[in-house]
């Protein structure tokens, strides 16, 4: 099985498609059976549950996980660049084994809380004894060469507007946002009109651009998100049009298959 894995991760020509999911909304689920209606992988990073229905309880992360990869996500969401050496070793460190008590098995990978970290926080997810770690960089087309900065594609959020809700837009000077933000290396990817119209098709562009461009493809959000702006639509689409080019040479695997299958 293991070296099954390895042989068909081994083809540098397949571009590898990844998803991830922060903060270990009670949504998630919802997000979950959609990835395996259309076979597609992901990791899910949770924070400790404190007792918010709104949340991922132990038993319903225990039963994610035997579908799906489970990171970490510190124990209490803090800004980790911000904290001392003692509570970045109870948050980084305290994370994993708070998950591997639940889980009973290993937890590879980690993501920064908000996408912040700095030097001294990489080399205490490392030393904790993660694989890895993910930011909130967008607009990745490669595998990652430094597995504890691993980078993202695309967010799944609004676009090309930034919303209210799923019905309004929030005017005022954010509403382009969502489209300013690193505008420069989108524009890189030369988008077709059609990229500004909606996020799915946007999302779709992007996932073509990897096809063409790169090896590696990765969608993160926050499930809560999906609800709030109105995309399970969208996101149900891009889901459809990403499976159905799964045996071209698109392989779905987990965040932390990523960096092992770079490892070697
Ligand atoms: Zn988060």
């Amino acid at each position: 099985m293991k070296t099954n894995q390895q042989n068909k991760f081994s083809d540098k020509n397949s571009v590898l498609f990844t998803t991830s999911w922060d903060d270990g909304h009670i949504l998630d689920i919802r997000v979950a059976e959609m990835l395996e209606r259309y076979n597609l992988q992901g990791t899910f990073y949770v924070n400790q549950y404190r007792g918010d229905n709104n949340f991922l309880a132990p038993e319903r992360i225990r039963e994610l996980s035997s579908r799906f990869e489970i990171g970490a996500h510190t124990l209490t969401h803090p800004d980790l660049t911000k904290l001392n050496e003692q509570n970045l070793q109870e948050e980084i460190q305290g994370s994993k084994k708070y998950l591997e008590d639940i889980l009973g098995k290993e937890v590879l990978m980690f993501c920064y809380p908000k996408g912040l970290y700095s030097e001294m926080v990489k080399r205490y997810v490392a030393s904790a004894g993660f694989l890895g770690a993910r930011t909130v960089v967008k607009y990745v087309f490669a595998r990652p060469e430094d597995p504890f900065a691993m980078g993202t594609t695309v967010h799944a959020y609004p676009w090309p507007l930034r919303k209210k809700d799923a019905e309004h837009y929030l005017l005022g000077r954010h509403l382009f946002q969502p489209v300013e933000h690193d505008f420069g290396k989108f524009l890189k990817t030369a988008p077709p009109l059609r990229a500004f119209i909606s996020w799915q098709a946007y999302a779709r562009h992007l996932f073509d651009y990897a096809l063409s461009h790169g090896d590696y493809f990765h969608l993160w959000g926050h499930s809560w998100e999906i609800e709030k702006y109105g995309m399970w639509e969208e996101l149900d689409e891009f889901f459809r049009y990403a499976s159905a080019r799964l045996r071209d040479g698109v392989i779905s695997v987990s965040n932390s298959e990523i960096v092992k299958v770079d490892n070697g």
